[in-house]
């Protein structure tokens, strides 16, 4: 496994490598790495020649400067987890390499992919998301970049994004990873107490009516209301969002189409905020 600092050493070595004709698929994340990021490495494994990591905690697509100041680092272990995984190349830029002076992200606008939900709780979060995630694609030009469900309205940001500027590069998404007991991994996981780690497990629970709720062809308003009611009421749980959507458009899906739907939501938990969603068809 070869580990990178510089944007310009790693053009250099990739460029070796697609004069081989090797296949580079790209996993790009902010590191402290769970098994929701090895499934990406593992199906990008399965796709690609190559495999570039990058890890880079991007301070443009936080809105709330506590929550980037407490974002974990665990550059060690994040090493160990790639070797272990047979990563190629590991890419740990610095801030200097990718933004000029102070980092900043232009506005971008897809409509109510970058404005609704996440964009309209997180002001500037997608402009920031857009603004790293361009400067990456063009560092490492890969063939394939692997993105996870788990940030879905993510995924359709940037699936947006490769429509419209990078066309020649295919977005693959990954299935969400669980722990055992329901809750989505995510690496603000590790900032819950006990007790918030125990709460945090309706939001699966909640998702899991919503879908039974459907199956039953239940689904509507009285069923959205109950949930959103159920986590309202739940102690240390503030609600931002609960709703079902279609995942290409994130227009609220209306009630006899909440088949092809997701239900997305997005909670703080003390100074812990965590998002979740769940494909309420078969
Ligand atoms: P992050 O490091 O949180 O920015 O995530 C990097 C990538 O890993 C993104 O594409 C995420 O959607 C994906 N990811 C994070 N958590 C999970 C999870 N639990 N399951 C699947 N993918 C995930």
């Amino acid at each position: 496994m070869e580990v990178f600092y510089t944007s310009k050493e790693l053009k250099s070595r990739l460029s070796e490598i697609r004069t081989q004709g090797r296949s580079v698929g790209f996993v790009p994340t902010m590191g402290s790495l769970h098994s929701g990021h090895a499934s990406l490495l593992h199906l990008a494994k399965s796709q690609s020649d190559a495999v570039v990591l990058s890890i880079y905690v991007n301070p443009t697509q936080f809105n709330n400067p506590d929550d980037f100041a407490s974002y974990p680092h665990m550059l060690q272990d994040d090493l160990e987890l790639a070797q272990l995984l047979e990563v190629d190349l590991v890419f740990v830029p610095e801030t200097k390499d990718l933004y000029e002076g102070v980092p900043s992200a232009m506005p971008v606008d897809y409509g109510r992919l970058t404005h609704s939900f996440e964009g309209a709780k997180r002001q500037g979060h997608f402009d920031g998301v857009v603004a790293i995630v361009r400067k990456l694609f063009q560092i490492v030009q890969p063939s394939r970049a692997f993105f996870g469900e788990k940030d879905l309205q993510q995924l359709a940001v940037i699936r947006e994004l490769a429509r419209r500027e990078f066309e020649d590069l295919e977005i693959v998404p990954c299935a969400l990873i669980r722990d055992k007991d329901g809750l989505a991994l995510s690496s603000r996981n590790v900032r819950l107490s006990p007790v918030e780690r125990t709460v945090a497990l309706q939001l699966n629970r909640s998702l899991m009516r919503l879908k039974m709720a459907a199956a039953k062809g239940l689904g509507g308003v009285l069923a959205l209301n109950t949930e959103q009611l159920e986590l309202k009421n739940t102690p240390g749980i503030d609600l931002e969002y609960l709703d079902v959507i279609d995942p290409e458009t994130f227009q609220t899906a209306e009630p006899d189409r909440w088949s092809q739907g997701h239900a997305v939501l997005a909670v703080n938990l003390g100074s812990v905020r965590l998002i979740d969603n769940l494909f309420l068809g078969e």
